[in-house]
């Protein structure tokens, strides 16, 4: 998958500009607050329609602007011939927005989903390590509602059950009420469980491997702790039936603390050490450096994914995200990437010495108050 065209409206503090990418990726080099990270996320934005960074459409929106927009032609390697071209526009004033494919609006922005598959490696991947289980499920949630067909109907008609079976807990409305939500926020939270556990499976081996290749020292593992009990098996048969058991079990405490206290909305992935007695939680007990890595091996594995569905590497993002490494870990997974990675890579650095991808290839763009020279 490449990018090989992209156009910028109004983005953030990037200046208009039609640029083409050179089919091996680039190196962006600038200065702080120049725009790098708004390019990354004017790309990454053509993916999920949404800032990689969180932040809302409006801030998108170029001071003084009422209407961004981001156009990007995508090249398939070994597909079908033409380009397809993703176009994802937004106003401020009617908070209104607009995604095409080859120019034909669509109605639901799922349709457009994962067009462009790109996997981006920033700065805040930290936080996926140090942060709250909900950090983690997020992650989770994007991977599989861009990987696993039918994930994110699953995920969204669990998310509007649940806040009908809340509401009818918070407001202490009779059992039967309560319970009338129960088979389809059964239904679809197996799905989600069943999905999150099965990825998680087929990951974790690439995920310990990632992390001891980068690591050189020690290893890591990667589990879903689901709120139900899976220990009868992750299929989806069984999946319903520990959450069904879990909801019955639950019943007096989700009474009395007005809220569903079980299901995928309370799951948490586990990153530990492996120590040579006991599994140490990489969010207690990770150093700066190991929590990165293991952040690292996290977007690695979602490479792998997109690779493994789509039958060609994603477009590679890299945000100034060795910079905390020590040199042996930086350059093991640059190792790495080189091995791993064939796709387009677009990386920025504040300085031409920080890129350090041996592509030599790779093209040199700067960028200056927003604007790209090529
Ligand atoms: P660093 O090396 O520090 O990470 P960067 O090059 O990645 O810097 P960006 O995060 O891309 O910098 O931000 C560049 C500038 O864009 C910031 O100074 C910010 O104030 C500005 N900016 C952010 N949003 C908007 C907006 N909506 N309109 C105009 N400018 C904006
Ligand atoms: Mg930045």
């Amino acid at each position: 998958m490449r990018l090989s065209a992209l156009t910028l409206r109004h983005f953030r503090n990037l200046c208009d500009q039609d640029l083409e990418l050179p089919p091996e990726g680039v190196a962006l080099i600038g200065d702080n607050a120049q725009g790098k990270s708004n390019f990354l996320e004017a790309i990454y934005y053509l993916e999920t329609f949404r800032s990689y960074r969180g932040a809302p459409d409006e801030q998108l929106v170029r001071f003084g602007s009422d209407v961004f927009r981001v156009v990007g032609d995508t090249a398939s390697v070994g597909a079908p011939a033409g380009v397809a071209r993703v176009t994802a526009a937004f106003e401020r004033k009617g908070k209104r927005k607009k995604v095409c494919l080859d120019g034909a609006e669509q109605e639901r922005l799922g349709s457009a989903l994962g067009r462009l598959a790109a996997v981006i490696f920033s700065p805040s991947d930290l936080d996926l390590v140090s942060g709250g289980p909900k950090e983690r499920r997020r992650f989770l949630d994007i991977v599989l509602s861009l990987n696993v067909p039918g994930y994110l109907g699953s995920l969204q008609e669990y998310r509007h059950v649940l806040g009908q079976r809340n509401a009818a807990l918070r407001d202490a409305l009779p059992l039967s009420v309560v319970q009338a939500w129960d088979p389809g926020l059964v239904n679809s939270g197996a799905e989600v469980i069943a999905a999150r556990s099965h990825w998680l499976q087929g990951v974790s081996k690439g995920f310990g491997d990632y992390y001891e290749r980068v690591s050189n020292d020690g290893r890591a593992r990667i589990t879903y702790e689901s709120s139900p009990d899976l220990s009868a098996g992750t299929s989806l048969d069984a999946v319903r039936d520990a959450f069904r058991a879990a909801l019955v079990r639950a019943g007096d405490r989700d009474r009395r603390m007005g809220t569903t206290t079980v299901g995928p909305h309370r799951d948490e992935v586990r990153l530990a050490l492996e120590d040579a007695n006991e599994a140490l939680d990489l969010r207690d007990y990770g150093s700066g450096g190991q929590r990165r890595t293991a952040a690292l091996a996290l977007r690695l594995v979602e490479a792998d994914t997109v690779r493994d569905r789509r039958g060609e590497s994603p477009l590679i993002l890299v945000d100034d995200a060795f910079a905390e490494l020590d040199e042996g870990r930086s350059e093991r997974v640059l190792d790495l990437m080189e091995a791993t990675e064939s796709g387009q890579v677009v990386l920025t650095a504040p300085k031409e010495t920080d890129v350090r991808l041996k592509r030599q290839s790779l093209a040199r763009w700067r960028i200056k108050a927003g604007r790209v020279a090529t």
